[in-house]
């Protein structure tokens, strides 16, 4: 039903809101947005999970495992029909010929996190990535042994830089500093981490923090971070996963010292694919710098001399081990020219805007304060994923979950009381979001 009224501006401009398409609670608004939306096409780039009703379901993880992109699958298939019918020669022929394979993602890798091609590579997974980085980046003295991360650090990591303070024989109490949320908030505190580095920067060795925290979808100030880090001669490294593919980076301009980040996320790899790794553009060539080297790090030219002098490559493959998993890189360079058909990032981002905000409009409109929202607010302060907290007595979130799942929703629930949402430019539409929030109300 069309519902005519006005709206009388400020400066008395009569606006028509004479139909659905203006009523931001309405499906027309929803399937309006999805008219006007110039990525809406990139949808069919890639499958869709169905639910149990044959129809398309409303898949809202791609902050934990993307989607399939349909070039990816393609890629994969080429890389097993290049084995079968050459053999080791798949080595060398072919139209991506697999010694070289990791080459073919290195500019689009670097352009989604702002770095310089030489500046990144795609290697190992995140965890590994984390540990050699911290090899070379996380070298004690007596003086400056100290290691900070935020006190909600995705397990992986905290094991990852207990078990590096370890492996140098210096005590996790003693040499572990953790920034954590004041108490009754969920956000990490700028203030604090200051006073931090003011009172320990001269005791500090690396500071490790993730760009988008994976809990609240909070994102840190990485610029800001390092430059004040740097001040103190503090090495600054990040974790990207729930960052690159979600929000626009800079890492070569603002100056960190590595980052690492999982390509299964927003960036849609597939589960446990190759990783991403950066090395700042002034240590690459530093060849003195502490690493844990293999073969596929050793330059190019001489590396089938299978000689015993490690002469690293001078650029961020100085930092690779073995010879790659081409199947997970294939599905990579697919995954990646997805991306580069949207536009690259800042299409991406421009859009991801656009969803998220409809997003935290459309609950606050029809679920008011029933939904907690510990997100920020402020764009420029999260990507496009929104943690959610069920406000409503005797409602358990957990069991929200596990109903939102039953109706065809896919979200994902982190212990003790958060259900993430992460509207996705790529694939996911504003229509996915209006029947998200509808079915979120049922529940309700
Ligand atoms: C997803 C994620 C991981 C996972 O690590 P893997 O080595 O890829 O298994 C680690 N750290 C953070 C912050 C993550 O979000």
């Amino acid at each position: 039903m069309m519902i005519t009224t006005t709206n009388t501006t400020q400066n008395n401009e009569v606006i028509p809101v004479n139909n659905a398409e203006n009523n931001i609670t309405s499906l027309a608004y929803a399937q309006h947005a999805d008219e006007q939306d110039p990525l809406a096409k990139m949808r069919e780039q890639f499958s869709i999970p169905k639910q149990s009703n044959g129809t398309d379901g409303y898949y809202f993880t791609g902050n934990s495992l993307g989607l399939q992109p349909k070039l990816a699958r393609t890629a994969v298939l080429e890389v097993l029909d290049a084995w079968q019918e050459r053999g080791v020669k798949g080595h060398f022929e072919g139209e991506f010929p697999w010694m070289p394979y990791h080459e073919f993602l290195t500019e689009q890798a670097a352009q989604i996190v702002g770095a310089l091609p030489q500046e990144v590579v795609m290697m190992n997974s995140l965890t590994a990535n984390l540990h050699f980085m911290m090899a070379s980046f996380y070298q004690p003295s007596e003086q400056r042994s100290k290691i900070l991360i935020e006190d909600h650090a995705f397990p992986s990591d905290h094991y990852a830089v207990e078990s590096q303070l370890k492996h140098h024989g210096k005590s996790v109490d003693d040499n572990l500093l953790l920034w954590a949320p004041r108490a009754g908030e969920a956000l990490l505190n700028y203030q604090d981490l200051w006073q931090i580095i003011e009172q320990h920067g001269d005791e500090l060795a690396l500071i490790l923090l993730p760009g988008v925290q994976y809990y609240t979808g909070q994102v840190l100030d990485m610029q800001r971070i390092t430059e004040v880090a740097h001040a103190r001669g503090i090495k600054v490294g990040f974790d990207l996963a729930h960052a690159a593919g979600n929000i626009e980076l800079s890492l070569h301009q603002w100056q960190v010292d590595f980052a690492c980040w999982c390509s299964y996320k927003y960036l849609n790899s597939g589960a446990g694919s190759v990783a991403g790794c950066f090395v700042h553009q002034r240590h690459i060539e530093n060849t003195e710098l502490n690493r844990l080297a293999g073969w596929w790090g050793h330059d190019k030219s001489s590396r089938f001399k299978m000689e015993n002098t490690f002469k690293p490559i001078p650029t961020a493959e100085g930092w690779q081990l073995s010879n790659p998993p081409v199947l997970s890189l294939a599905a990579v360079r697919g995954a990646l020219d997805t991306v580069k058909l949207a536009g690259g990032m800042p299409a991406l981002r421009k859009k991801s805007l656009l969803l998220t905000d409809y997003m935290i409009t459309l609950i606050k409109t029809e679920l008011g304060d029933k939904i907690r929202i510990i997100t920020p607010e402020n764009p420029a302060e999260r990507g496009c994923q929104l943690s959610l907290m069920i406000n409503v007595a005797g409602l358990d979130g957990k069991a929200m979950f596990t109903e939102l799942e039953k109706n065809g929703v896919t979200t994902d629930w982190r212990e003790p009381n958060v259900i993430r949402v992460a509207p996705v430019p790529l694939y996911n539409s504003f229509q996915d979001i209006y029947h998200f929030v509808r079915i979120l109300k049922e529940c309700i």
